[in-house]
This record gives C-alpha cells, structure tokens and sequence, in this order.
C-alpha cells in the first residue's frame, strides 16, 4: 500500500467488543403501523422501465397508491389497480374473467409493456382469487411479447420492504442459467447509485457486474452455481433464497451505508475474485476519502444525540450501526420488524455492546418506551411521526429513507444530513 494511500481512513474497523452477535432481543407481537408491500411498486415502477404493476385490489388499495405516489410521479405510472369491487366479493362474478379483460385493455393500450406483474392484496386474497394460475394463463395468451408474474403485496404479516423481495422473488425463477463465474448485486438502487457502483467494481477489476431488478425486463442477470450475490438491501430473505435454490451463494457482508459498510461490501467482492489489496484501496480511495471528509463535517450536528429506532423499513439495524460508528450517536432502542440474523450478522457484530433490541411490534409498549426514554430524534412510519412531533419529538420518516439513493461512498453525507436536517431544523425552532 503507498504512504497516500495509507492515510486514507476506509480500513473496516475491528468490531465493536462483544458487538450485539448473541445479544438478547425483545420479541413483541400486537398492534403494527406499518405499509403494505403495494408501497414497493413506488420504487420498483420507476426502475424496470419496461414493466407494469397491476395491484389486484380494492379501491383502498388504488388511494393508498395514488397518495402515497402522488407527489413522486414525473412520468407516465406503470401501475394500475384492478378494481374488486361488491360482486366479486360477494362471488357475484367471474373475478378471472374481468382481470382478462382489465389486462387485454391493458396491454392493448401500452405495447411499450414487457412484464407484466399482477400484484395480489388482502382482497385478492380474502377471496382467494389464484394470481399465480392467472398470471400463467395471461402470460400463455401474451408470449412471446408481454411476460406475466405475480406476487403478493398485501398488508397481511407484512411490512412495506417485503414487496420488493416478493416482486424480485417472482422474478428469480426465469432468469436465464449460467454456469460462469459472476457477480450480482441484489436489491433495487437508484440508478445513479447502480452507475457509481458499476464504476467502481470496474476500477477494482470486476467487469460485468449484474443487477437484480434490472432497468429492462430483457436486460435479466444470468444465474447458477458459480453466481456470487451481495445484498444491497437488508430485506431480501425470501429472494435470496430463490437464489439459493439456484444455486447462488451469497457474498457475507455488511450492507453498503456509510463508508465503513460501503467499503466491506465492496470487500467482500474483492476477496472473492481474488484482487490484490493495493488495487482494492487505489480504486476506492478517492471516493471514500471524500465521503470521510464530507462526513466529518456533519458529524458535530449528530455527535451525542440520542436515536430511537421503530421497526419500519428493516433498514434499522444497517443504519443504527452507520449512526452509531461514523457519527457518533447513541442508540436508544432499535425496533425492526423482522431480524434475519444470517443476513445481519456483520451488521450486529458492528453495533455497540449492550444495543437495546427489539423485533416485531407492539406500538403501544414502543411509545411508552420512547416517551419514556425522550430520544433526540425518532425514526418512524408516517402514522406515528405526526403525532409524535405534536408531542414535541422530532421526527425522521423510515419510508423516506428507502425512497432516496442513500447506498455508497457518494451518499454517505446525503444519508448522515436526513438525519442531522430534522434536528437542526428543531434547534431552529427552539432558538
Ligand atoms: S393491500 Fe391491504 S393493507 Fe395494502 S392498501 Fe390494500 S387493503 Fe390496505
């Protein structure tokens, strides 16, 4: 390693002592305030340019879409919702039969569509209409120009992550079969993201980098037994174990927040294709360099503050070991809705010992709790940021943490600010 080099401050740091590995976790079960997994087409629409998302659903189900979308669509939507409506609840009429009919209007309108997701609901599955036997017969009558998949985002047991990982686990079974060394990247990313990403793999030495979703439907990532996959996104169980199935083996990593994670991560590819470690460093220090420098000047905003994490996004663990280890905060409580400990081992071995963990929900004992402890800032679902910034907390929304590009060195400073802008903005108020 050169002397410049040397200097540079992207080294992953050993881990924390004792770490939260084994640390006992609080399971709750009761009332949850969370979305459904409908939320995910917001961001998958806007990535896979060529499909569209047909929700299956009540009109309910389309409100929640057109406001929860509302303010982020600046192109034509590729989602719609079916509408089940009295008759077909009540087993009044052919549900299949006007799903045909929706999706040959559907697709006689837009030859642009190549994919085609019917996405189930709580309807749809109250009356227990069989999305998959429908998407095989449509996708039988629209080969070979329009392929039909479907999966569930319904709020039944659900979080509103989990329907990026049912959609991108619909997808798995057709990708085409390799049986060459690759590399995938897992998890849907902001496009300027999968570009940095892409520019740094190649400056590593590891060309052809795939991404699952890809921008096109014909664009898939080949798959099979010498595939190698990193998580970009910590809720992907059910997709990495079609992967699995496929004979993918997963590459154990932290995810890719903040300069730390973003650098293992990075890491854990390197290793495995065998690049020397002076190319590594040389081809990731000037991007974590400036992120370090660009992270030093926030710090002092976050440095200290108390966090309390609600299980929302399942990005709370990830983004409490970032906090924690790059700026300095405390943590208060990490909720998540769902801990997958194989995926998250790294991730809990880098969180300070002693975190208070807690998995599942019961969102009265939560509130009493944050109340109790009067955290600095509150990471929450928009049902509990409202009232709780009436109470005089202040606020982060956890949607909005998966609606911006936050993965990789260049976002690291974007990410710290969502955190540090709420607080400042209360000292503000406060003054
Ligand atoms: S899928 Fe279920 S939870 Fe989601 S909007 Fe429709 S009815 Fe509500």
């Amino acid at each position: 390693m050169s002397a410049a080099l040397a200097a540079v401050p992207v080294v992953v740091r050993p881990k924390a002592a004792g770490g939260c590995s084994d640390a006992p976790v609080l399971k709750e079960r009761g009332q949850r305030e969370v979305f459904c997994g409908l939320t995910g087409i917001i961001w998958l629409h806007r990535k896979i340019q060529d499909a569209f998302f047909l929700i299956v659903g009540s009109r309910t189900c389309a409100h929640l879409m057109q406001s929860a979308a509302g303010v982020m669509i600046f192109a034509e939507p590729r989602f719609g919702t079916a509408i089940i409506d009295e008759r077909d609840l009540a087993g009044m009429s052919d549900a299949n039969d006007e799903l045909d009919r929706v999706v040959a209007q559907l697709l006689s309108r837009r030859p642009d569509i190549k994919l085609l997701f019917l996405v189930g609901s709580c309807p749809s599955e109250v009356i227990k209409l069989d999305l998959s036997r429908a998407a095989e017969r449509l996708g039988r009558s629209y080969t070979p120009n329009v392929r039909v998949l479907n999966y569930s985002g319904s709020g039944i047991e659900t979080t509103f992550t989990q329907g990026e990982d049912a959609c991108l686990a619909a997808l798995v079974p057709g990708l085409p079969a390799t049986t060459a060394k690759s590399l995938m990247v897992v998890g849907a990313l902001a496009d300027v993201v999968e570009d940095q990403f892409r520019r740094l793999f190649a400056a590593i030495g590891i060309a052809d980098v795939q991404f699952l979703p890809p921008r096109r439907s014909t664009l898939l990532p080949v798959v099979g037994p010498n595939t190698k996959y990193l998580l970009a996104q910590p809720f992907l169980a059910d997709t990495a174990r079609a992967l699995e199935a496929r004979g993918a083996t997963r590459l154990e990593a932290p995810f890719p927040l903040g300069v730390e994670g973003t650098t293992a991560w990075f890491e854990a590819a390197a290793r495995e294709w065998n690049i020397p470690d002076t190319k590594f460093q040389a081809a990731i220090a000037p991007a974590a360099t400036r992120a370090t420098a660009a992270l030093g000047r926030i710090r002092h905003q976050l440095a200290g503050k108390r966090i309390f994490f609600f299980p929302d996004s399942q990005l709370e663990i990830p983004l409490a070991r970032f906090l924690s280890r790059e700026l300095d905060m405390n943590l208060v409580e990490v909720g998540t809705p769902f801990l997958h400990r194989q995926h998250l081992a790294t991730e809990l071995d880098m969180l300070p010992a002693g975190t208070m963990l807690s998995e599942g929900q019961h969102v009265e004992n939560q509130l009493d709790r944050c109340r109790a402890a009067q955290p600095d800032i509150v990471v929450c679902g928009l049902g509990l940021a409202n009232p709780l910034e009436a109470e005089g907390m202040t606020t982060k929304w956890a949607i909005e943490l998966v609606f911006t590009p936050i993965q990789g060195y260049e976002q690291a400073a974007d990410l710290a600010e969502l955190f540090a802008r709420p607080l400042v903005r209360r000292a503000r108020l406060a003054a």
